[in-house]
């Protein structure tokens, strides 16, 4: 179907690879074999989250420790040009927040993954954490759109008419 060229085909790759940083690729790879679907490096959202899971309402964003100032070992600042460090990752978490703010303001569910759990150790366990957190999501979301907004209401005399209308079709089609 294809018909690129080896070379076309490596330069391709070699730009995604020198995009897609190897903890994102974790967690993407775990959620596209759990028969999730995203989308990557959203930039129509704000701060351009790095998967999107549209069914979900949720902007997964994974986090350098030390970038972003997470408390952990990763996240350690370096003992000479204290300052200059403390500034950059205050105003990187700082942004980080507005980020959020303005996702959840939209509607939109946020998640941080720190680089630090996907450590091999823990991986197993924030991958499984991250499928739950989505169901979570998937399951709020559904509820509030099953809820009513308002009492079912039948105008007088609407019911005749109801019923020369086709049977509803039962369990047929997807609807969703
Ligand atoms: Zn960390």
């Amino acid at each position: 179907m294809d018909k690129i060229t080896p070379e076309q085909r490596s330069k391709t790759m070699s730009r995604i690879r020198a995009k897609n940083t190897k903890p994102e690729m974790i967690v993407r790879r775990y959620l596209y074999a759990n028969g999730f679907r995203f989308r990557v490096n959203v930039r129509t959202l704000p701060g351009t989250p790095d998967i999107v899971l549209k069914k979900y309402h949720t902007a997964i964003f994974i986090n350098g420790c030390f970038w972003h100032g997470h408390v952990c070992q990763q996240g350690r600042m370096p003992k000479s040009n204290v300052e200059f460090w403390l500034n950059k990752i205050t105003r990187n978490k700082e942004r980080d927040e507005e980020v959020r703010d303005k996702l959840r303001t939209i509607g939109w569910r946020t998640m941080v993954v720190w680089e630090c759990q996907l450590k091999p150790s823990v991986r197993q366990q924030t991958l499984e954490g991250i499928v739950y957190l989505l169901n979570e999501a998937f399951l709020d979301l559904h509820r509030r759109k099953c809820q009513p907004l308002q009492p079912f209401y039948v105008e007088p005399g609407e019911d005749s008419y109801m019923v020369a209308e086709d049977a509803p079709r039962y369990g047929k089609e997807d609807d969703r």
